[in-house]
Parts: C-alpha cells; sequence; structure tokens
C-alpha cells in the first residue's frame, strides 16, 4: 500500500564549475509535509531541481522507490518559483488548470469528461471557480499561487513540489494553501515545499530539510529546529519564531 519515499544520494551540483550543492545525501517521506529551508542561495531550488531531473547533478540517481524518480515525472507535480512563470502566456485559468490533465489524456482528449471534472473540483478546491476565465496574467500572487496548486491537483500526482509558494501572497491564502498541503499529506501523498520564511509558518511543516550548500539537517522538524542546527545554516544571523525553537 502507500506511496514509496524519495531517496537522494551523494547528490552534487556545480554551475560552471561553481559548486551550488555538495554531497547530498537524505531521504524524504509520503504522508508527510517536509519542508525545505535554508538562507538565499543556500541551493534550495538546485536541490528540487535536481531530484527531479530538471538540472544535472552528480551522484547516484534519485530514487523514488525501486526506479529512479527522472523516469516516473508523471507521477510529479511541480510548481516553480514566481520569478520562473511567464506571466504574459496567453491562457485562461481553466487552461492553465486544464494543463494539468495534458499526460492524462494528450492534448486531443483536453475536453473529456473526467478531465473537466477533475479541473473543476481543483478550482472548487482552491476556491477560483469564479475565476475561470479569467487570463492567468490579469491575477493576484496569491490567485496566481492557488490556479497553480489547482493545476497540480488535477493532475492526480503522488509527489507535490513547490518552490516558495508563499513569497507575496497574504495570511488566508497561506492558510488556504497549507490546508491543502496537509490534506495531500494526510492522503499518504510526498508533499515537498520550499520556504523561505521561519516564521510561525514554519510549525505547518511535519520535515525539515536544512540546506545551505551541504545538508545541514533533516529529520522531524523538531530535532532539526534545533538552535544549534540553525546557526550553522545562517551563521548566527536567525531571527526565529521561538515558541518553537529547541
Ligand atoms: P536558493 O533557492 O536556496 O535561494 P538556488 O538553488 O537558486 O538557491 O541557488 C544556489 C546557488 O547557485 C546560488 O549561489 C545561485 O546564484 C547559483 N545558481 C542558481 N542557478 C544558477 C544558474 N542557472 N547558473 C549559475 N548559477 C546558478
Ligand atoms: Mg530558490
Amino acid at each position: 500500500m502507500g506511496i514509496p519515499e524519495i531517496t537522494v544520494n551523494n547528490i552534487s551540483v556545480q554551475y560552471r564549475g561553481v559548486e551550488a550543492l555538495r554531497d547530498i545525501t537524505l531521504e524524504i517521506k509520503p504522508g508527510r509535509l517536509t519542508g525545505i529551508i535554508g538562507p538565499n542561495g543556500a541551493g534550495k531550488s538546485t536541490l528540487m531541481k535536481a531530484m527531479l531531473g530538471l538540472i544535472p547533478a552528480t551522484g547516484d540517481p534519485v530514487f523514488y522507490g525501486s526506479q529512479p524518480l527522472s523516469q516516473q515525472r508523471q507521477r510529479v507535480a511541480y510548481v516553480p518559483q514566481r520569478s520562473q512563470i511567464d506571466w504574459t502566456y496567453p491562457a485562461t485559468v481553466w487552461d492553465v488548470v486544464m494543463m494539468g490533465r495534458i499526460r492524462k489524456t494528450g492534448w486531443f482528449r483536453r475536453f473529456s469528461t473526467v478531465s473537466h471534472r477533475r479541473v473543476a473540483e481543483a478550482l472548487e478546491r482552491v476556491g477560483m471557480t469564479a475565476y475561470k476565465n479569467r487570463p492567468i496574467g490579469q491575477l493576484s500572487g496569491g490567485q496566481q499561487q492557488r490556479v497553480f496548486l489547482a493545476r497540480s491537483l488535477a493532475q492526480e500526482a503522488e509527489i507535490f513540489c513547490f518552490d516558495e509558494p508563499f513569497v507575496g501572497i497574504d495570511q488566508k491564502t497561506e492558510n488556504i494553501i497549507f490546508k491543502i498541503f496537509r490534506d495531500l499529506a494526510d492522503s499518504g501523498k510526498l508533499v515537498l515545499v520550499i520556504n523561505h520564511d521561519l516564521g510561525e509558518s514554519i510549525t505547518n511543516f511535519d520535515d525539515i530539510i536544512l540546506l545551505n550548500k551541504e545538508l545541514i539537517a533533516a529529520g522531524r522538524r523538531q530535532q532539526v529546529l534545533q538552535e544549534e542546527n540553525l546557526n550553522q545554516a545562517y551563521g548566527g544571523k536567525v531571527m526565529f519564531f521561538s515558541g518553537n525553537a529547541a
């Protein structure tokens, strides 16, 4: 039963000879909400992309169960950082969410009944039904993020990867999104979220991967968020939500 875990073994990444990640080994478990945290430039986005096979890395292939994850991309929903999305793309909210169905049906069957229903359900779940005919570029940041979340839901993925979904969005939207992440994790999915913010929202995560080019710590939130680890990651300059520190 259930879905397997992701295992990362000795992954390193260099950009034109400059090291971005050094020798990362960790595992990510299904049924848990996992956060990747670390300072700017720590390699958080790089780790996510390397795991998904979107950029070259050295080390063992990243496995999902008994097969390389890069060969199982149809099981992955990935929402990159906002800055990497082309917001001038002339698509409506409905179109963007329907893109989550392409691998399921192919373009020629984009109007299949099941896909229609999945898209409608996903929009309802993120509270964006009323916006379905709007061009994506005309929405606020929080609305856009909810649409991309809906696309990943429509995809019916097993692995959900989000790169900084909370940047520039309001508290209400953040709560809506965290609630859906929680439901996904509780239903046994693997949910991986890059989170730049070390504030109170961090208590939403079950597991944390703490990174600064190297892996500082990974595992249960309370065990990772020790002062010593945070000092190592943030060089003693950490401002941390005290309600949850070690
Ligand atoms: P984070 O997501 O933690 O802020 P990144 O993974 O984006 O960090 O970047 C890690 C390091 O790699 C940074 O020093 C960044 O400047 C560098 N880097 C990221 N992407 C590229 C790229 N495409 N080419 C060259 N350097 C890059
Ligand atoms: Mg990043």
